[in-house]
């Protein structure tokens, strides 16, 4: 098999879409046809950021060519599934934005057709039973310069067709036969070694029940679950491009009515978490993580629940693009385009997470003034908000030092700084609890400094933000980190829950948010100013108790490099 020289292309194409695009041509082989893609998970778990970029190729190439993308839940394998996941899949197709329309499917459903081409490759020689054990298998595979051996190859046509339906029928026991294409024990590609097509598995299968005890092999049922509906481009992951001959030839020798063509990208892994289905289910399972939607999670709906948006989402996997070569994307690059997305549209609040009472001590006790401020700079249209002001606020504990250290612009008695959007204030002092710790601190303000201006000139080096006392509301907030301390978790020598990161939540009780973040539903996302992206919590938030999880900071933290 020759490999194909894949050039990665940027802009708005990629190899895929070359080849389509030869494809559709005059004299191509879809020529005139609908480009029709599918995007096939196994209900086993939810869906991941590595779907996403699956979804964003199969739906956005149908997209691209006016065609049509079909959701094929791949449940061949009898395991146990779960309405839940077939739930949650749909949920998250449709949040990323796109739409399957009416064309939503079970592989199972084709059982019966399967069946008949498999019996097709008998009759036409290009299958047979066969006796072999699994383990008489693994023997009998041979290496790269001996071929396999199945002492049950040459069995007469009849013979294998009668045991096919009595396979089908009950009569045998699990292991005990197989049906196994006739291709070639010599093949240099160990896929085309007579591989197995069928096998007896006595499991209740999710959707038929105990129809069946013989369930058909993977690469067996999807080229004719392809074909059956119709597919033109089949789009996977790069570890099946070994399989595609066996693919193209099932397509060739039975009768199936459609001929689709493989092809193989890149699969996405990103740094420091892990990405395997029964990986992610372990830390469900094993209480590691709050739930499939756990906000570390890289799942779709913990990404969700962590404030990424579909547009963020989409946009990274469409600024990754679309390569031959497994990479592995660094989380910031994920991160980066979120930043992008919720810059524009996010709008800035103040709240104050580690909150220090500020007493301003010139300013009347009975009074409020109302301040208006824009809700997103870089958004006129989002408008106006007031927010109030008194005589206490709450500030960050740390933008208070009673001996600042150099370079410290923030509040310490003498210093002015200014309170963003209201005055400029004063630093006086503080008070002290019987261990020393600050419990209050003091400043006046300057009543010419009005919107936070120096009539004067001065300069004011430092701005911070706060949250007026009378008009704050008590949140919580969650800060995130990686899940785990080591880049790829997976190819240690260890288990890969040995590297989970023992930090990665921290949960700040005594937030002040501004009151009215403590009335809203989700999805929200803000800008805590200087503190980063947060949005509300779709679980946990109740109303007047806003919970609040760290979408993702405001710059880049060069901590990884
Ligand atoms: P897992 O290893 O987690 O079980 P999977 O490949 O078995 O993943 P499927 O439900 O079979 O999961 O995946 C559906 C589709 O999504 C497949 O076409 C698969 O190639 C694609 N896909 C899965 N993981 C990734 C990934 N990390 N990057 C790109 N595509 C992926
Ligand atoms: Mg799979």
């Amino acid at each position: 098999m020759a490999e194909e020289i894949i050039e990665e292309k940027d802009g708005n194409g990629n190899f895929i879409h070359d080849f389509i695009d030869e494809d559709i041509a005059k004299d191509g082989q879809f020529q005139g046809k609908t480009v029709h893609t599918r995007f096939p998970p196994e209900p086993n778990g939810y869906l991941h950021i590595g779907h996403a970029k699956a979804i964003c190729i199969d739906f956005g190439t149908a997209e691209k060519y006016n065609g049509m993308c079909n959701l094929r839940m791949d449940d061949t394998n009898p395991t146990k599934e779960d309405v839940e996941y077939v739930d949650a899949i749909k949920e998250d197709i449709k949040w990323l934005g796109y739409s399957w329309e009416d064309r939503f499917f079970f592989a199972s459903e084709y059982f019966p057709e399967m069946y008949k081409f498999a019996v097709e490759l008998i009759e036409k020689g290009l299958a047979y039973v066969c006796q072999l054990t699994p383990e008489q298998m693994r023997e009998n595979r041979g290496d790269i310069s001996h071929p396999a051996i199945s002492p049950y190859r040459d069995r007469p046509i009849d013979e294998s067709l009668d045991l096919f339906a009595r396979m089908k029928a009950g009569e045998f026991k699990d292991g005990t036969m197989t049906l196994r294409a006739r291709i070639d024990l010599e093949s240099g590609n160990f896929n085309m070694r007579d591989p197995v097509i069928y096998r007896i598995n006595r499991i209740t299968h999710h959707r038929t029940g105990d129809d069946w005890c013989i369930y058909p092999m993977y690469d067996f049922a999807h080229p004719i679950e392809d074909a059956m509906e119709g597919i033109t481009h089949s789009l996977c992951t790069l570890e099946f491009e070994a399989h595609r001959p066996l693919y193209d030839w099932v397509i060739q020798n039975t009768s199936v009515s459609c001929k689709p063509r493989q092809i193989e990208f890149a699969r996405l892994g990103i740094n420091n978490t892990v990405m395997s289905k029964r990986k992610l289910r372990t830390l469900v399972d094993e209480g590691y993580v709050d739930g499939w939607d756990d906000p570390r999670m890289p799942t779709l709906c913990g990404l969700r629940r962590r404030g990424y948006t579909p547009k963020a989402i989409r946009s990274f996997c469409d600024k990754i693009g679309v390569s031959k070569v497994n990479s592995i994307v660094d989380y910031s690059f994920l991160e980066h385009c979120l930043r992008e997305d919720l810059n524009e549209t996010a709008q800035r609040v103040m709240t104050v997470v580690n909150p220090i009472k500020l007493v301003i001590t010139n300013y009347p006790e009975d009074k409020t003034e109302v301040f208006q401020v824009e809700n997103n700079p870089n958004n006129p249209d989002d408008g106006v908000r007031d927010i109030t002001f008194s005589r206490e606020s709450y500030i960050e504990a740390d933008d208070f030092m009673e001996e600042p250290v150099k370079k410290y612009f923030r509040l310490y008695p003498g210093n002015e700084v200014r309170l963003k959007s209201t005055y400029i204030v004063k630093c006086t002092g503080c008070k002290k609890d019987d261990k020393g710790n600050v419990t209050e601190v003091y400043a006046t303000y300057d009543p010419e400094t009005r919107g936070g201006n120096t009539p004067d000139g001065r300069k004011i080096k430092g701005t911070i933000h706060w949250v007026d006392a009378r008009n704050a509301v008590d949140a919580e907030v969650r800060l995130y980190d990686n899940l785990f301390t080591v880049p790829d978790p997976d190819s240690g020598d260890k288990n890969f829950l040995e590297y989970l990161n023992p930090d990665s939540l921290t949960v700040l009780k005594n937030c002040k948010a501004e009151k009215s973040l403590g009335e809203l539903t989700p999805p929200q996302s803000f800008q805590f100013m200087r503190l980063g992206y947060f949005c509300l919590d779709n679980k946990d938030s109740k109303s007047g108790k806003p919970v609040f999880n760290r979408s993702v900071s405001l710059k880049e933290s060069f901590k990884k490099k």
